[in-house]
């Protein structure tokens, strides 16, 4: 299938040729048509599926068919709301480059960065805004954007949106919308509060789902390696410094641990950068440029500073340490292997982690091959036999792990202790 078959206007072919895409991906060949329809839709898809496009493409073909348009140029007609200020640029970036031909504004607005600027783009007036939700509802409070006569909603990566708590405030952007409007969803995974928002938002949706649901690309190959906490650090500099891996994006849980990973990198010679949430917006946008155009080699990263990162042929992605929440595997090493590249994830794993990785396993329905030898002593990944946090020691020296099956088993999105809300 070709994209000159889905119905797309010329300026919007020309811009994708540019692109240099040769064929839709499967979320956009499912999900083109049934947008320019004018359906409500339900996408599942998750990123590196080409997902932006799918909603983008038609979204910019429908406002062109709109007559509003002609009659109010630069009335805010379009929104697409994402979790990040990370997704909101890329998104934002994306529609400037598929829109380039096109006669629309689009401006994006975000946390983190000062208001003013963005307040004087706004007053020029704009068609589409992409917007994290926090610093969207400050813009309609102060009365610089009016989302009464919106045409089309779009929620990207709504999951996120919703693990990030962030649900009060969609109701709360919905109040200031038309209520006859398109709406578009799109989710990575579909836990039972994103199905509740979906039937309260989409009416008569069609639905269009990628890859299974919580199933990971068929392209990246994914390893584990069992080896003690203390020898990760080492491990992970063999493996860069043995691999001669030029780019590799690697996940910590805190933004501390980021800091810590990233100066013992670069003691060990190593080309490296840290991203993480506390970091200001400049030095994000630094560290991700020196990382894309080859600078650093490394990107120690926290999940939610990686969201929505968009680095294209990204061969390496390393879990230093697993993911409190299991779906945030599936999210991490979707990093790699996009667009049909072929990539490795490989996933650094201590006895006190064990627990995490049997969540993720039995969320993927399957076993994450290991590494036989790692070249370090031995350790077991069995939850039985995982060490427990401040574990009694034995008068043999040996900690007591009779209590180990007791461990946190924080691997669903319900149990993480509710909603927490994040600044955008
Ligand atoms: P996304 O899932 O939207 O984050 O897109 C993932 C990557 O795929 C981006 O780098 C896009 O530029 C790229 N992409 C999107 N559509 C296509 C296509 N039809 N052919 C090749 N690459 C694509």
């Amino acid at each position: 299938m070709s994209f000159d078959s889905l119905g797309l206007s010329e300026p919007l072919l020309k811009a994708v040729a540019e692109q240099g895409y040769e064929k839709p991906t499967p979320i956009q060949q499912q999900a083109i048509p049934l947008i320019l329809e004018g359906l409500d839709v339900l996408a599942g898809a998750q990123t590196g599926t080409g997902k932006t496009a799918s909603f983008t493409l038609p979204l910019l073909q429908r406002l062109m068919e709109n007559p509003d348009l002609r009659q109010k140029p630069r009335e805010v007609k379009a929104l697409i709301l994402t979790p990040t200020r990370e997704l909101a640029i890329q998104v934002f970036e994306s529609v400037k480059t598929y829109g380039k031909h096109l006669p629309l504004h689009a401006e994006a607005v975000y946390g983190g960065v000062g208001i003013n600027g963005q307040i004087r783009s706004l007053r020029r007036g704009c068609d589409i805004i992409v917007a994290t939700p926090g610093r969207l509802i400050d813009h309609v409070h102060q009365k610089n954007i009016d989302l009464s006569r919106l045409n089309i909603l779009v929620l990207d990566e709504a999951d996120r949106m919703l693990d990030m708590g962030f649900m009060p405030d969609i109701r709360k952007i919905l109040s200031f919308l038309p209520k006859k409007r398109q709406n578009l969803l799109f989710s990575a995974t579909f836990p039972s509060e994103i199905k509740a928002l979906a039937n309260q938002l989409l009416q008569n949706p069609a639905e269009v789902e990628v890859a299974r649901q919580n199933a990971t690309a068929a392209n990246i190959s994914e390893r584990v390696y069992a080896i003690k906490k203390e020898a990760k650090r080492e491990l992970l500099s063999y493996l860069i410094g043995n691999g001669r891996w030029q780019q590799v994006l690697v996940f910590v849980r805190t933004k501390h641990g980021a800091d810590r990973l990233e100066k013992q990198l670069i003691k060990d010679g190593i080309r490296t950068a840290a991203l993480h949430g506390d970091k200001s917006q400049g030095a994000r946008s630094r560290a991700l440029e020196a990382f894309k155009n080859g600078n650093v080699a490394v990107l120690v990263a926290t999940d939610i500073a990686a969201r929505g990162l968009d680095i294209e042929e990204l061969p390496h992605v390393v879990n230093f340490d697993l993911p409190q929440v299991a779906e945030d595997y599936i999210h991490r090493i979707g990093r790699t292997g996009r667009a049909g590249m072929s990539g490795e994830a490989i996933s650094l794993v201590c006895p006190e982690e064990a627990y995490l990785l049997e969540a993720v396993e039995k969320l993927l329905k399957r076993e994450i091959p290991r590494v036989a030898d790692t070249g370090y002593e031995p350790v077991s990944l069995k939850v039985m036999d995982a060490p427990k946090k401040n574990a009694p020691v034995n008068p043999n020296g040996k900690k007591d792990y009779r209590h180990a099956k007791k461990a946190p088993r924080r691997n669903n999105r319900q149990s993480t202790g509710g909603p927490r809300r994040k600044k955008t």
